[in-house]
């Protein structure tokens, strides 16, 4: 099966052909990704309408490169698969209506694809991981714990009730006046920083539900900020240092209690795997953090490469993929773009039955 993948739902503007092999093995043909970082990062944060005007300026012409790559024609592809949400609905509407459009020329099947079934099955492709396992993904939109038990289904284990991981990030980086994105600027200070300077608050640790929080975090960090006159450079790179050491207590916390319920829940699953996906994969202290985690808990880590746990198409090609070989039917052409699309099952089933 050769699957033609569209990403637009934030600011990464992607098409790529994935192919997946009858057994189930899986092969990136074509991947094209173009970051909108620069048209944003003057405003330090995306701006929606900018995205979207990003998206409809680029996409046609990354999809031909796609295909190009791939060394294939719009002939030689079985299905199209485009982001349908959740996400920034310019964006997402012009990836889906492309698709559709698409879809319609060429009389192949459309699969609207959950952006983060994308980033839930891409283990599959990288790693040919067998269900269930769970995933955690940290990015600057979403961060949740997810058990992925099969194509289609999914259990949220836990969210934020705040911000996202990589939200915490950026508004941190933001308050220090470090550049956008903040997520690499402030793993760049924590580097010569004292991770024990301050305690910052770890929110919930020890909390039953397996839930994220890390506004309070960021209110500390300005508290931090502002007791200091004049703030050197050290104060910054201490502050950082002292903020990743409160997000690693964090998660060794959180996560370390959604592998304890998974190994009771599914004590069967011979060589359990976390899955880490997301822009926040490319921390390092997040890595040695989860891989010492895993080690600790008889737990395969799986990071898959960095291009691929941020935001891309190849993922939603192939999400498609295994959709169409999981014999799920495809999307209608009267398909809509959500905003808002929650991965989980039973979360989806009450939005269908209006609850
Ligand atoms: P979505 O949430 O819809 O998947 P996104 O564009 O917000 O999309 P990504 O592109 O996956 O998310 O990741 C971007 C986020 O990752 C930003 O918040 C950025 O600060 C963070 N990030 C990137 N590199 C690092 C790093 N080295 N350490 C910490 N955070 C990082
Ligand atoms: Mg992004
Ligand atoms: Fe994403």
């Amino acid at each position: 099966l050769r699957i033609l993948g569209i990403e637009t739902s934030c600011d990464e503007t992607a098409a790529s052909v994935v192919l997946r092999e009858e057994k189930g093995s899986g092969r990136i043909l074509g991947d094209v990704v173009l970051s909108q970082l620069e048209e944003h990062s003057a405003y330090g944060g995306v701006v929606p309408e900018i995205a979207a005007r990003a998206h409809v300026e680029a996409l046609d012409t990354l999809i031909e490169e796609a295909l190009l790559r791939a060394g294939v024609t719009l002939k030689d592809i079985d299905a199209i698969a485009a982001t349908s949400g959740p996400g920034l609905i310019g964006g997402l509407i012009v990836g889906l209506m492309t698709g559709k459009a698409i879809a319609r020329a060429t009389g192949k099947p459309l699969y609207a694809v959950n952006h983060l079934e994308g980033h839930a099955l891409t283990a599959r492709l990288t790693d040919g991981l067998s269900f269930p396992y769970l995933m955690l993904l940290v990015s600057g939109g979403h961060t949740q714990l997810i058990l992925v038990k099969a194509v289609g289904d999914y259990e949220r284990w836990g969210t934020t009730i705040d911000d996202a991981l990589g939200e915490a990030f950026d508004k941190t980086a933001k308050l220090l006046g470090l550049p956008y994105p903040g997520g690499p600027a402030v793993e760049r200070a924590a580097r010569t920083g004292d991770p024990a300077r301050f305690d910052f608050p770890r929110p919930l640790v020890g909390d039953a539900r397996l839930d994220f929080s890390f506004s309070g975090l960021k209110t500390a960090v300005r508290q931090a900020a502002q007791s200091i006159e004049p703030v050197e450079e050290q104060d910054i790179a201490d502050i950082c240092a002292s903020f990743q050491r409160a997000i690693a207590r964090t998660l060794k916390d959180r996560v370390g209690r959604g592998l304890t319920r998974f190994k009771t829940e599914y004590a069967s699953v011979v060589g359990p795997a976390l899955v880490v996906a997301g822009g926040v994969a490319a921390n390092q202290m997040l890595r040695s953090t989860l891989q010492a985690l895993c080690d600790a808990h008889g737990f395969r880590f799986v990071a898959p490469p960095l291009q691929l746990c941020t935001d891309n198409a190849a993922m939603i090609a192939w999400a498609g993929a295994e959709r169409l070989a999981a014999g799920l039917p495809a999307d209608g052409l009267d398909v809509a773009p959500r905003s808002r699309w929650p991965l989980d099952t039973r979360a989806q089933a009450l939005i269908g039955s209006g609850k």
